[in-house]
């Protein structure tokens, strides 16, 4: 199975019984009711070696410090703020060096957004694995989905794109200031976290929102690294339209707002890439030429496994 038939298959499997689930699975984060002014907001996300990073390849400072921002990312993505998080470690060896360096790295963030880990679990594993459950909240009004853009509105995206596995995927700063000031100045119908790729992201906000979208592919905005692995500006852009682990943030905003957006949000840019269509089709455009976007981002579960 593909990994959005296999969750397709849990959120039919698992509907929410409980009334206080405004939303469940299928976004950033579930989104339940709190008191009168907010929202919790829960997520969970791991890193695994050998599938997101190789221990040849990073310092155990930085894989802590990736498994809090991944999930970070994802609170950021609903204009939340992080509060508390659960931490599962799965190691091969219990050296004082790893542990150290992973707590260092979680210690970084926690301290930076001021949320606590509160606890977690240690099991042995053939390899290292760390899995973490973050908790947050938002004020109501300020509540972003995946669900919200309607056709005409148009599409912007944080930061520059594509290149992530030369450094940034290590190295990643959630955008919880940036989403945080964001949903306060300017009027977002949807968002979510570009973590897979944008072709693959923005056609998930676009089949939640059943409608289709037209990029304008010179305008992504195509990050240094991308350019030095690439050898044509076309293979830097393919590169920032379908690498994975930007972890930037993709939002949306009606017509009508979108005179005012200003191309900079706490010194991160801000790119109108293009707009939502009422046709459920996946267009970029270049020189007046369309052509079809085709979802390219990365797939946990590319090979079809049964
Ligand atoms: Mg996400």
């Amino acid at each position: 199975m593909k990994e959005e038939q296999i969750i397709q298959l849990i959120q039919k499997s698992l509907p929410a019984k409980n009334k206080d689930v405004v939303v469940g699975i299928g976004d950033d984060t579930a989104v339940i009711k709190y008191d009168k002014n907010n929202y919790l907001l829960f997520t969970t996300d791991s890193i695994v070696e050998n599938v997101h990073f190789k221990k040849t390849q990073t310092t155990f400072y930085q894989i802590g410090k990736k498994a809090i921002a991944v999930n970070l990312s994802d609170i950021a993505a609903m204009g939340g703020i992080p509060t508390y998080a659960l931490v599962s470690v799965g190691l091969p060896e219990g050296k004082k060096e790893i542990i150290n360096g992973i707590l260092r790295g979680m210690k970084k963030l926690s301290d930076k957004y001021k949320f606590d880990i509160v606890g977690g679990n240690l099991t042995k594993s053939p390899f290292l694995f760390i899995d973490v459950f973050m908790a947050g909240k938002v004020e109501k009004k300020y509540l972003k989905l995946r669900n919200g853009a309607k056709p005409g509105d148009s599409i912007y995206v944080t930061g520059s794109l594509g290149g992530s596995q030369i450094k940034k995927h290590l190295n990643l700063i959630p955008r919880i200031e940036e989403a945080k000031t964001l949903v306060k100045k300017i009027k977002i119908s949807a968002m979510m976290d570009i973590s897979d790729g944008l072709s693959s992201d923005l056609i998930k906000l676009a089949k939640a929102n059943k409608v289709g979208f037209e990029i304008y592919l010179d305008k992504i905005p195509v990050s240094s690294d991308a350019k030095k692995i690439s050898k044509t500006e076309e293979e830097a852009i393919f590169h920032a339209l379908n690498d994975g682990e930007d972890y930037e943030l993709l939002f949306t905003v009606p017509e009508k707002y979108s005179k005012n957006i200003p191309s900079k949000i706490l010194s991160i840019q801000i790119t109108q890439i293009g707009r939502i269509t009422t046709q459920k089709s996946y267009y970029g455009i270049s020189n007046g030429k369309r052509t079809k976007i085709k979802d390219k981002g990365f797939n946990h579960f590319k090979t079809p496994a049964n």
